[in-house]
């Protein structure tokens, strides 16, 4: 009996546990509803406004390989970017992620605005606006529409080894600990190195110069067109300073201070060189990417019917990267295992994974860079148009392997075991429905990459890419 009774107050209690939970779920559901309108502020919202475009960006980085006396490896920098108002607007916003800002004024501004005709309007506020990943400048008159004006800033931020933005990478050779800097901005990380527009459409000319250690080498999207030893805040450093790159995204912009050496060659009148650690080098575990890079170069110049867009073609292999490679334009970046190649000690299948990754990296110098994606919620026409031709490519470099029949069993197969999948999505996403960097890069996977259509049907897909060319924004 008293089991039973004491039963029955059990009942109740779980009873009103279970109402007390069900009411309280209910309570902070609407509350969550009436309590949270959508932003009305520009600086909540993730995507940039339509008021300015930048041209230009003048921007200086100075990596620290080696630790302060805090034991942080850091970076230092500043950046002007020159931007046009095509709305008068008194608010400027810029992406901008983990820096820390230098005030630029006695009120304690985080940046200089200057007019290149007139006086600029007075600044009232700055501040870094962290959800959004924004630096906000609130004005107290407006940028005028039509106008052109410099925003500069200066900044600091840690060279960590987050394999994100400006980073550090390791490896040990002949018993020594090296550091490199090195980088990746895609998709969304250029704002971790300096304040930037950075969305795929907002493209400008990057004036990139790098201060280095001395006896170390620095890289970037363009060619090198001057190297300087000189001083800086008491250090001896070297300077050097790269050729302005094309209009392009921020995401392909690109940085690598390093000590390795190069093998090289020429296309035509571009400069080829693969880089890598020296022993890498000295071991001959370049030689197999220059010899395809060349071939493949030159097919896609056939198939696209336009140059090589750049002056040079560097190709990095990096001992800290976190996706296959990545296709910075004139500075492609990889695993090492992905472009090195070892004759004596690498299986075919490594082989093959070289010629076809250096195949689709070198795609999208055409498809990708030169013409390149609004937005991100059309990455597949980016990604699944290189992976198509990374076979097309490689198989001119490699005749006799019957590359193109990988394709079944590499993608075709691949994409049908991850579409059966409750968890596989439209290969095409609305735009308002990728909004934070996080649904960028779940954007990133087989789908993507591999379902594209009647996939081994190179026609079919070139005829909806024609049809897709209000996508894409094309500046040349
Ligand atoms: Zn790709």
């Amino acid at each position: 009996m008293v089991l039973c009774c004491g039963g029955k107050r059990v009942w109740v209690m779980l009873a009103t546990m279970a109402l007390v939970c069900v009411s309280t779920i209910v309570g902070l559901w609407v509350y969550q509803l009436t309590s949270f309108p959508p932003p009305t502020n520009k600086w909540d919202h993730y995507r940039l406004p339509d008021t300015l475009v930048p041209e230009r960006y003048d921007v200086a980085l100075w990596p620290r390989l080696d630790p302060d006396a805090d034991g942080l490896y850091i970076f230092t920098g500043h950046s002007t970017v020159r931007f046009r108002c095509l709305r008068d607007t008194n608010l400027i916003l810029l992406h901008c992620k983990q820096l820390k800002l230098s005030t630029m004024d006695s009120d304690g501004h985080l940046v200089k605005l200057t007019a290149l005709r007139g006086t600029p309007p007075a600044i009232r506020k700055t501040w870094l606006h962290e959800p959004t990943q924004y630096l906000v400048v609130q004005l107290n008159g407006v940028v005028k529409a039509g106008q052109d004006y410099d925003l500069h800033t200066e900044f600091s931020g840690e060279l960590s080894d987050d394999l994100e933005g400006l980073y550090r990478s390791e490896y040990t050779e002949d018993g020594v600990t090296k550091v490199v800097a090195t980088s990746q901005m895609h998709p969304t990380h250029a704002r971790k190195t300096f304040p930037c527009f950075d969305e795929p459409a907002m493209k400008a000319v990057f004036h990139i110069t790098v201060l280095h250690k001395p006896g170390t080498l620095a890289l970037s999207n363009g060619m090198e067109i001057a190297i300087e030893d000189t001083t800086v805040e008491g250090q001896a450093v070297t300077k050097t300073t790269f050729e302005p790159t094309k209009k392009m995204s921020t995401y392909l912009l690109a940085l690598v201070v390093s000590d390795f050496d190069h093998l090289a060659s020429l296309a035509g009148n571009t400069s080829i060189r693969i880089w890598a650690r020296k022993n890498a080098i000295i071991q001959g575990h370049g030689s197999y990417a220059l010899n395809v890079t060349v071939p493949v170069l030159k097919f896609f110049e056939d198939y696209y019917n336009i140059s090589y867009p750049l002056s040079k073609s560097d190709q990095i292999a990096l001992p800290d990267f976190y996706f296959g490679a990545m296709e910075n334009w004139g500075l492609v970046t990889y695993r090492e295992a992905n472009l090195l190649y070892d004759p004596d000690v690498s299986s075919n299948r490594n082989k093959e994974t070289t010629a076809t990754i250096i195949a689709h990296e070198l795609a999208h110098m055409w498809f990708g860079n030169l013409v390149t994606l609004k937005w991100w919620n059309e990455v597949w026409l980016n990604e699944g148009f290189a992976s198509y031709v990374s076979y097309l490519g490689a198989n001119r470099a490699e005749p006799t392997w019957n590359v193109k029949d990988l394709i079944v069993l590499d993608d075709v197969h691949r994409v049908f075991a991850v579409d059966a999948l409750a968890s596989s999505h439209p290969l095409s996403s609305k735009e308002e429905e990728i909004q934070r960097p996080e649904q960028i890069s779940e954007l990133f996977d087989a789908i993507s990459y591999s379902k594209r259509g009647p996939q081994s049907c190179g026609c079919c897909l070139t005829s909806s890419l024609s049809l897709c060319s209000s996508r894409v924004s094309k500046h040349i």
